[in-house]
């Protein structure tokens, strides 16, 4: 199954992409895809209404916005350095356990959202990451456990400001949190749908230029790691979002580095579950 919401920022409704192209709202059904619905066994409810043809379920207009595919989560857990040569061209050591951080959850914004720049932005940069959303509460999971967690999977990008990440002293979170900073989308792809998270081919192309590409089988720790290793530090809540990590290419790794500017089209992609686009806009 393919999981949408739709309508204004903020106010988003809850909708399906069907196999023949067509997003039907599913309101009339179902509140929204959070916490609540994942917890309660949502996502077996809406398979039986989509296996019963969507009754009630009217087509969404074409041209309507369509949002983040899950409401905005409790948490968004990102994993550093989760690629080699991305350790490498941000001159890091490769680690040796997953290094986490938090990314503010109002950061969170729509699959074809403008990235707005903060006020002072000078550094902005991109990173594709596959995004895995928790169906399942997870405290203390096992690897062999871990996947029975998932709810699916979406694109994500991890946008970041260079200089308010590496500059400014203390975390990265100053870098990582500014307002559209976390676009998710266009759709939550059910795990079902995924036979192996780790053979999925990533990107992203900046005004058509491809920057990263790359495959998630070459993530240093794994979608199953990944999950169990956070699970042992905090409680993953249904609705929770995990960024895996990025691949080599990104702006601040090049030489001299090409940092995103108003006006750039930044198309971020995974294989099977479909692109984000942004434009960047100056700050408001
Ligand atoms: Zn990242």
């Amino acid at each position: 199954m393919k999981l949408i919401r739709f309508g204004e920022e903020g106010r988003e409704e809850p909708g399906v992409l069907l196999d023949d192209g067509r997003m039907i709202d599913a309101s009339s059904e179902f509140l929204d895809y959070d916490e609540a619905f994942f917890a309660m066994g949502g996502l077996d409810s809406i398979r039986e209404w989509i296996g019963d043809g969507c009754l009630g379920g009217l087509e969404i207009p074409k041209g309507t916005r369509i949002g983040p595919p899950v409401d905005r989560p409790s948490k968004i857990v990102c994993v550093g350095q989760n690629y080699m040569e991305h350790a490498r061209e941000m001159g890091g050591e490769i680690p040796t356990e997953p290094v986490l951080f938090m990314k503010a959850s109002s950061a969170w914004s729509g699959p074809q959202d403008d990235v707005v720049m903060p006020r002072g932005a000078r550094q902005l940069d991109y990173e594709v990451e596959l995004a895995v959303v928790i169906g399942k509460a997870a405290s203390y999971v096992s690897e062999k456990d871990a996947l029975s967690h998932v709810a699916g999977y979406s694109v994500f990008c991890d946008f970041s400001e260079r200089a308010f990440q590496k500059e400014r002293g203390g975390q990265w979170t100053k870098g990582k949190s500014a307002d559209t900073f976390a676009p998710m989308g266009p759709c939550l792809v059910t795990a079902d749908e995924i036979d192996d998270p780790q053979e999925l081919r990533l990107w992203t192309k900046v005004n058509g230029e491809t920057r990263q590409s790359s495959w998630t089988k070459d993530m240093l720790f794994t979608v199953p790691e990944i999950i169990s290793y956070i699970s042992r530090f905090m409680t993953l809540l249904p609705g929770d979002v995990i960024a895996t990590g990025t691949p080599s290419g990104v702006a601040m790794g090049m030489n001299p580095p090409r940092f995103l500017e108003p006006g750039d089209l930044v198309e971020c992609g995974v294989a099977h579950l479909g692109e984000l686009t942004h434009r960047v806009v100056a700050s408001r």
